[in-house]
């Protein structure tokens, strides 16, 4: 007895690990910078530690009134009904609810390339079939609804990812209304602002609020620093919030996420101390780097340096952890994420010797 045939499902590639790297070079995790997960650099906010604290010693319990709570809250943060909030582990577990909750086997889903790999990841798990709508790295991966319509041909759900990793690039929300008009009322657009806290594009909340066909992503484990939690959620649709309870995993989101980022949410200065810093960081990267950069509206930016997967391997061995994006399908890029002003200059620099070092570097 195999398990049935997955030669379809690609592995997600995630970015290295401290750890894990140190370890490999026999160096202390201390000596190196870790830019190449999209992780919060001022760590999670203190208020969230001592939630997590507080409530340590009742995890014996099922999570259930922290959940309540935190839906309560959410809802309440963006002026929409508790039912329209579903609460996941981490924004995956919301692509994965609403795979369940509109894909029919064979349906189909059209996804960004490149793009985020869990969308096509979650849409084969539940037996959809996966297309694909180019972003091109000509024009700095521009998003605007022409790009996604002319790859459309009626799939169930299509994903606009605003701000767009692994480019930064943003689509505006008149765009993303766009999109929803011309396709076919039984097509969700879902918009993952993953990113959004970074970026000053208006949010597609509202949208999903008024309309019956489109849904928003965000999570925890960016702008808020709580990834190892595995903490986010969805806005759905008023029509589509019933269908809650008969998709999620029950308890998913565990009791120490829910608390934490109860109070994560009531941390204005945490928050925006990291989307500051995020901001500053991201210009200093464009302004700096000897590679061409792409403009970024998130935590990261994606540099053009000629070869990934040698740049990343051999920053690697000055101390600095970065993405190769060959996973992406960008193998000529790497993807390069904020950290505190101290180590985004160390990187920096770090990151130029490398450059020079291997005959790549070009002033932008
Ligand atoms: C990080 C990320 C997510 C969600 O991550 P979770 O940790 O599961 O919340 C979703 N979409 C994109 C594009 C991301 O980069």
């Amino acid at each position: 007895m195999r398990p049935r045939d997955l030669s379809d499902h690609s592995p997600y590639v995630p970015g290295r690990g401290v750890e894990e790297v140190a370890r490999e070079r026999g160096i202390d995790p201390d000596d190196l910078i870790k830019l190449s997960s999209n992780e919060n650099p001022h760590g999670p906010s203190p208020a969230a530690v001592e939630a997590i604290r507080d409530h340590a010693d009742r995890v014996n319990q099922y999570p259930k009134s922290s959940h309540t709570d935190l839906t309560a809250r959410i809802a309440e943060k963006w002026g929409i009904g508790d039912e329209q909030v579903w609460v996941s582990p981490g924004a995956d577990g919301s692509i994965d609810y609403l795979s369940r909750a509109a894909l029919e086997p064979g349906d189909e889903v059209l996804v960004p390339s490149p793009g985020f790999a869990y969308y096509a990841m979650s849409s084969r798990y539940h037996h959809g079939e996966v297309t694909e709508y180019e972003l091109s790295t000509a024009d700095g991966f521009a998003q605007d609804a022409e790009t996604v319509l002319s790859a459309y041909g009626g799939e169930r759900i299509v994903y606009v990812t605003s701000p767009h990793n692994p480019s930064g690039s943003t689509m505006p929300l008149d765009e993303v209304e766009a999109v929803a008009d011309a396709t076919a009322p039984e097509t969700l657009v879902v918009v993952d602002e993953a990113y959004g806290e970074f970026s000053d594009v208006d949010s597609a909340i509202p949208l999903a609020d008024e309309r019956d066909d489109v849904a928003v992503l965000r999570t925890f484990s960016k702008a808020y620093g709580l990834a190892g939690l595995r903490i986010g959620y969805s806005v759905v649709p008023e029509a589509w919030g019933e269908a809650y309870a008969r998709v999620n995993t029950p308890f998913a989101a565990n009791e120490l996420a829910c608390r934490a980022a109860l109070a994560a949410l009531d941390d204005d200065d945490h928050v925006e101390q990291s989307i500051e810093s995020a901001r500053w960081a991201r210009e200093y990267i464009a302004d700096e780097l000897d590679a061409p950069t792409v403009d970024s509206a998130g935590n990261f930016v994606l540099a053009a340096v000629g070869d990934g997967e040698r740049v990343a391997e051999a920053a690697q061995e000055r101390g600095v952890i970065i993405r190769d994006c060959t996973s992406f399908g960008l193998p000529e890029h790497v993807r390069i994420s904020t950290g505190t002003r101290e180590e985004t200059r160390e990187a920096v620099d770090l990151l130029n010797e490398t450059l020079a070092d291997l005959g790549l570097g070009v002033r932008a």
